[in-house]
């Protein structure tokens, strides 16, 4: 058979997603395992987003539709966006896409040329990397560190930057710390935006999910109405993993890109889900607040019992549903204390470096489950912590 084209041998796949094909095989063999690798909300959409669902598909809503996205989604958009972040956007900015991932991915693909340079957070989401490489386009990470509070660091990205740097991504709340950009930190990245041209693609998927204070976008900061690409959808803030809905909300010029793209690719998202969507925005019944209510709760008890483990330290997270676990005390791998989480306790979580290489000292554990489930993973994570006590300095 002929090669495979050079950009499968640059692109990589996702740490979360190994992890849960070993531990669903751990299942198969009769093993009780607690998944706690994947970032997935254990809520799911409240029930008038399932009627509005049904009600769509009894009245035929079962066509192609607008390829952007029904014009009702893409106002609905933009209003909840007003409501929610302070934005001011027209629908003609929103295209809807299926999923938050393939919006990320065809607004790189709008923008990158080969050798383009696109900054982006390390540890991070591995799609940052990944897709940039895929389009053949330079990924220069910047560092989120302990050292400066995980946030990003405005003199690392200023002297990285390069007349080929075309884009930043941001992300917060971050995946995979939790940590949300502090204001100033924003500030001063949209002042280097605007003083060296970029265009940031803001990955806001966590922004409904936040601890302390009202969220900031990207978007609002000086200058930065016509240069962000905000990514954005239904997955984690409506828990609407498996709906596959998500929106880029961009500068016209790029919008068009995107609506160009969608065209050659997925033509339009299901309509009869956009109807639902719809009613998600709405969220009636506060199942927004409510979800994330439950979340705050798992957090205090989860963050803090992990602290008890010996050798592990974890910071609170201000967004997301992620516990960013430092464990270089341990002296032991977080590859290793991984293994032995999965195959000895039965508990499931990524070593950091599947995040980047400056997340090689930490774990990262999703906390969307129940308090019970959290309490029983760490019960059973501290009856196999003797295996790294030995090495604890
Ligand atoms: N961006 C980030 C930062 C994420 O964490 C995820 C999902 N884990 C995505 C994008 C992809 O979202 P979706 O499932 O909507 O494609």
């Amino acid at each position: 058979m002929r090669s495979l084209a050079a950009r499968m041998s640059v692109m990589s796949g996702e740490g979360a997603l190994s992890v849960f094909a070993r531990a669903r095989e751990l299942e198969r063999q009769g093993r009780s395992i607690i998944h706690l690798e994947l970032g997935e909300p254990d809520f799911h959409p409240a029930e008038p987003v399932n009627e509005a669902l049904k009600q769509a598909i009894a009245d035929g809503k079962d066509r192609y539709c607008s390829v952007a996205g029904l014009p009702a989604l893409r106002q609905a958009i933009a209003d909840y966006l007003g409501e929610t972040r302070g934005l001011s956007v027209s629908p003609a900015n929103v295209v809807v896409a299926p999923g938050c991932k393939i919006a990320l991915f065809f607004a790189l693909m709008a923008l990158l040329d080969a050798g383009d340079e696109v900054l982006y957070p390390d540890p991070g989401f591995p799609g940052f990397a990944s897709i940039t490489l895929g389009f053949g386009a330079v990924a220069v990470p910047f560092t989120l560190s302990a050292r400066n509070q995980l946030q990003p660091d405005l003199d690392e990205i200023a002297a990285k930057i390069t007349p080929r740097t075309k884009v930043l991504i941001a992300n917060s709340p971050s995946n995979p710390t939790g940590v949300v950009y502090h204001d100033e930190v924003q500030r001063q990245l949209a002042q280097l935006a605007v003083k060296h041209d970029l265009v940031v693609i803001s990955d806001e998927i966590y922004a409904r999910i936040t601890y302390a204070g009202p969220y900031l976008s990207m978007m609002r900061y000086p200058g930065m109405q016509d240069r962000t690409v905000i990514i954005d959808g239904f997955s984690k803030s409506f828990a609407m993993t498996g709906w596959r809905l998500g929106y880029a909300v961009a500068p016209l010029k790029i919008a068009a890109a995107l609506e160009m793209l969608a065209v050659n690719s997925y033509t339009c998202v299901a309509e009869f889900s956009q109807y639902a969507a719809i009613e998600a925005l709405k969220d009636r019944g506060n199942a927004t607040p409510r979800m994330v209510q439950q979340f705050a709760m798992r957090r205090e008890q989860f963050v803090r019992d992990l602290n008890g483990v010996p050798g592990w330290r974890c910071q609170s997270p201000a967004g997301a549903f992620y516990a960013w676990v430092n464990i270089a005390d341990t002296g032991v791998s977080a590859e290793e204390i991984c293994r032995i989480l999965l195959e000895d306790a039965g508990v499931a979580a990524i070593p950091g470096a599947a995040f980047g290489s400056a997340g090689a000292d930490y774990i990262r554990f999703s906390f969307a489950s129940s308090r019970e489930t959290l309490r029983e993973a760490v019960d059973r994570i501290q009856a196999v912590s003797s295996a790294w006590q030995k090495t604890t300095v």
